[in-house]
């Protein structure tokens, strides 16, 4: 609906119903908005957003939608990674001011993907305070429908865009023993699920999509169903990629790992995997794959370390 007739200082409306917003501290306050129905915002996010001196957003235009949905009318300027460098002091003046400032970002919790941690530090560093208003992000929506294990998680943020720099990433988060939480873009999610299914394993996995959207949907299933599914050109929308944490190596295979090093420092990868097979009574070809890896692992290590 169109406010702008009745729309006053500090007030913020919910369909008909004005309300005046509590005046607030000052100091940085870092708003959670929506990522995507615009519903998703809490009361005290947009009694800040009406009641603070400015609002810092990467986009007028995106962050105008909101206000003007709930017929907010505080003055906006523009923070983004391209211009942080220039705007950081204007923030900092406000601040010093004793005036609110209010952060947010196009959709979600900023800093999560978004810009602000060095603002914020910047903020702590000259003795202002910091208020965080909790509300959305697509990290904990999609986690919380995946129905991956999620008491132990570590949010990876975006992976680097090209497949070298992707799989190298990949192996870094391989033995981190938690479900794992990745942004992509969408047309770049069926080659990132490939080369997941190729480092970590196939691993069971969720593709969340279009979050809080009319069509949200869960794709659920091992990420080489995954990358099968996402590989041709579908429509995609908006994603996070939920993988499962590894499976528990048990104790014979940490046994088998252990003594296959010490094989290998004395024979080739064949004999090393005869000898360890028989002394554990895993399959002999289970073992010969482990040791091949192991061998590798130990060779790209004496590689580096020589160029080093
Ligand atoms: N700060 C945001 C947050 O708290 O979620 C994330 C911003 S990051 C620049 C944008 C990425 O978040 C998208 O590329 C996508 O991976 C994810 N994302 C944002 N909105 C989403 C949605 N509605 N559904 C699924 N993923 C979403």
């Amino acid at each position: 609906m169109d406010h702008s007739e009745a729309v006053s200082e500090r007030k913020y409306y919910i369909g008909e119903h004005s309300i005046t917003a509590r005046r607030i501290e000052s100091g940085l306050h870092i708003v959670s908005t929506p990522i995507g129905n615009l519903q998703d915002i809490t009361i005290r996010a947009l009694e800040t957003l009406a009641s603070c001196d400015l609002i810092a957003c990467e986009d007028t235009r995106v962050t105008g939608v909101l206000l003007q949905r709930y017929g907010i009318r505080t003055q906006m300027m523009t923070y983004h990674e391209h211009n942080a460098v220039k705007q950081r002091p204007r923030i900092l003046e406000v601040l010093e001011q004793g005036k609110a400032v209010a952060l947010v970002s196009d959709a979600g919790t900023p800093l999560i993907s978004d810009p602000g941690f060095r603002l914020v530090g910047d903020v702590v560093e000259e003795g202002h305070k910091v208020i965080p208003i909790p509300g959305a992000s697509a990290m904990l929506s999609g986690l919380v429908g995946a129905g991956l294990p999620s008491d132990t998680i570590l949010f990876a943020g975006f992976l680097p865009n090209k497949t070298h720099g992707r799989k190298k990433r990949l192996e870094e988060l391989k033995d981190i023993p938690a479900t794992l939480v990745i942004y992509e873009s969408p047309h770049r999610v069926g080659a990132s699920l490939a080369d997941m299914q190729e480092i970590l394993g196939n691993r069971a996995a969720v593709v969340a999509r279009e979050l809080t959207k009319r069509f949200e949907t869960f794709h659920r299933g091992t990420l080489k169903e995954l990358s099968d599914f996402f590989s041709g050109d579908r429509p995609k929308g908006e994603i996070v990629i939920l993988v499962s944490p590894p499976e528990e190596q048990n104790a014979t295979e940490i046994d088998a790992d252990s003594m296959l090093l010490e094989a290998l420092k004395e024979m080739p990868v064949s004999a090393a995997a005869k000898k360890v097979s028989k002394a554990t009574g895993v399959d002999r070809k289970t073992i010969y794959t482990r040791a091949t890896e192991l061998k590798h692992a130990g060779d790209d290590e004496s590689t580096e370390d020589e160029e080093k």
